[in-house]
C-alpha cells in the first residue's frame, strides 16, 4: 500500500504555518510499513482541491487529508470530497451529541454552522475526535481509502494514533505485528556508517533498516514484521547484533535516548557529581543536562565566564596563562575544567571555550573549540574541535561532543 498526504489550507501556502501534520502522519505510516510517495499542499479552494484529489487518485491507494473540517466557510474538504466521489454527507449522531454537550458545558449557544461539523461522508467509519468537535473519517471506495483528519495538530495527532492507526494496522498487517527499534550513533558520519552496513541495507526485506542523519547524529531504524511480537523482536535482535558487531563502538543508545540523557544516566548510576565552566556555550551545557529528571543529584552547579576578566575573577585563572595561550586554547580549557571542579567540589569538572562564529577569536578561526574534562585526581583532558556550522549550531555541537566525551 502507498499513501499520499494532502494538507488543505491557504495558511500553509502563505507561509504562516508549517506542515507538521504531513511530517507526523508520514512518521506514523512508516511505522506501519506504508510508503508515502507524495506530500501535497493545496489552498482552501474547491477547484484546486479536486485537481489535487484526481492526481492523488492516479498514484496512491491511501489518500489522507488534513484540515478544512471546521465550521467556517473556508472549510470545504469533506464537501468537496463528497461531491467528487458522488456521495452524500449525513449527520453522525454521536458527533452531534458531543458538539451539543460541548456547547452546553461551555454555556454557549450553538450556531447552525456548528451542526455542519457533525456531517460525515455516507458509509464512512467515523474517527472520534476527543480533543475537538470535527470527527475524522475513513472511507473505502473504488479500491482506495480516503482518510479525513482535522487540521489542529492537537486534534489530528491523537486521532491518528488512537483511532486511525489501529484501523490501518488491521488492514495492512493482517494479524501480523510490527516493531521498530532505533539505534543511535555518534562520532561516525552517515556516509561512513552506511558503507559499513551497506550489504545489510542492500539486502533488507524484513527487518527493514532506515538510516537518518540529523544534528550531528546518525540513527538506524530497524523495523520487523512477524506473526508474533517475540518473533519480530528476534528478527530485530539478529540484525541489531550484526550492526553492533560492525559499528557498535559508535552506538550510544536506542529509541528516545539522547547524548544528554545517557550522560545523566551514567552520572546518576555512578554517583558522580559534575560542574561546568562555560564560555562559548554560556550555560547551554548545564541547561541541556538539566532537561533530565533527577539531575539535581549530580549536577552541582557551574559558572558562565564569558570574558577574560570573569575567567580570572570567578575561576582564578592566571592572567599569565591567558596572556600566553589565549582563551581559545587547550591550556585555558584545562584550567577552567580543573578550577570549576575545585570550586564546586565535584567529581568531574567540564569546560567549554571557543570561537562560535561568525568571527574568529584572536588568531583562532571561527568554529575552533576546546573542551576540557577533568575527572577525579586525573590531569584534565582537552579536546579540540573544528566546527563548520553557524554560531548556534556550533554551540550545540560543542555541547553534544562534551556529552560524548563524558559517556566514553
Ligand atoms: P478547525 O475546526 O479548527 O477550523 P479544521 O479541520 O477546519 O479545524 P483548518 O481550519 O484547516 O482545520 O486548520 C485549523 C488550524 O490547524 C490551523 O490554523 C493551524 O493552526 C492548524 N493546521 C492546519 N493544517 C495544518 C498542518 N498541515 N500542519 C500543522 N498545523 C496545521
Ligand atoms: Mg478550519
Amino acid at each position: 500500500m502507498n499513501a499520499e498526504i494532502i494538507a488543505v489550507g491557504s495558511e500553509l501556502l502563505l507561509g504562516q504555518i508549517t506542515n507538521t501534520n504531513a511530517r507526523f502522519i508520514s512518521g506514523q505510516l512508516s511505522e506501519l510499513g506504508i510508503n508515502v510517495y507524495y506530500h501535497t499542499v493545496v489552498g482552501d479552494n474547491d477547484e484546486r482541491l479536486v485537481k489535487a484529489i484526481e492526481i492523488a487518485e492516479s498514484r496512491a491507494d491511501l489518500i489522507i487529508f488534513s484540515g478544512g473540517l471546521g465550521p467556517t466557510k473556508d472549510d470545504l474538504t469533506k464537501e468537496t470530497i463528497a461531491r467528487h466521489l458522488g456521495t452524500l454527507l449525513e449527520t453522525d449522531d454521536f458527533a452531534m451529541q458531543s458538539i451539543e454537550e460541548f456547547f452546553a458545558l461551555q454555556n454557549r449557544v450553538m450556531t447552525e454552522n456548528n451542526r455542519k461539523q457533525a456531517l460525515v461522508l455516507k458509509d464512512c467509519e467515523v474517527l472520534v475526535n476527543r480533543h475537538g468537535m470535527a470527527p475524522g473519517m475513513l472511507l473505502e471506495k473504488n479500491n482506495r481509502m480516503y482518510m479525513l483528519l482535522p487540521g489542529p495538530p492537537k486534534e489530528l495527532e491523537p486521532m491518528f494514533q488512537y483511532e486511525a492507526k489501529p484501523k490501518l494496522a488491521a488492514r495492512v498487517l493482517d494479524g501480523a505485528q510490527i516493531i521498530s527499534h532505533v539505534l543511535r550513533f555518534y562520532g561516525i558520519g552517515e556516509a561512513e556508517l552506511e558503507v559499513k552496513v551497506q550489504d545489510l541495507l542492500d539486502n533488507q526485506t524484513n527487518p527493514t533498516i532506515a538510516p537518518l542523519a540529523s544534528d550531528g547524529e546518525v540513527t538506524l531504524r530497524v523495523t520487523a514484521k512477524a506473526l508474533s511480537i517475540e518473533e519480530a523482536w528476534q528478527l530485530i535482535d539478529e540484525t541489531k547484533d550484526e550492526i553492533i558487531r560492525r559499528v557498535g563502538q559508535f552506538m550510544y543508545g536506542v529509541n528516545d535516548d539522547s547524548l544528554s540523557s545517557k550522560t545523566a544516566e551514567i552520572l546518576i548510576e555512578n554517583d558522580l557529581t559534575i560542574s561546568a565552566a562555560e564560555s562559548l556555550t554560556a550555560g547551554l551545557f548545564q541547561s541541556e543536562l538539566a532537561e533530565n529528571p533527577g539531575i539535581s543529584r549530580v549536577l552541582v552547579g557551574g559558572v558562565v565566564t564569558y570574558t577574560e576578566q570573569a575567567k580570572r575573577e570567578q575561576l582564578g585563572i592566571s592572567a599569565d596563562l591567558l596572556e600566553k595561550h589565549g582563551v581559545v586554547s587547550s591550556e585555558c580549557a584545562a584550567a577552567m575544567a580543573s578550577k570549576v571542579k575545585g570550586k564546586f567540589g565535584t567529581d568531574i569538572g567540564v569546560s567549554l571555550t571557543g570561537a562560535a562564529g561568525p568571527e574568529g577569536h584572536a588568531d583562532q578561526p571561527a568554529g575552533t573549540v576546546w573542551i576540557g574534562v577533568c575527572i577525579g585526581e586525573h590531569e584534565p583532558q582537552t579536546y579540540q574541535l573544528h566546527l563548520t556550522g553557524q554560531r548556534n549550531t556550533n554551540r550545540l555541537r560543542a555541547v553534544k561532543r562534551t556529552f560524548a566525551f563524558i559517556i566514553q
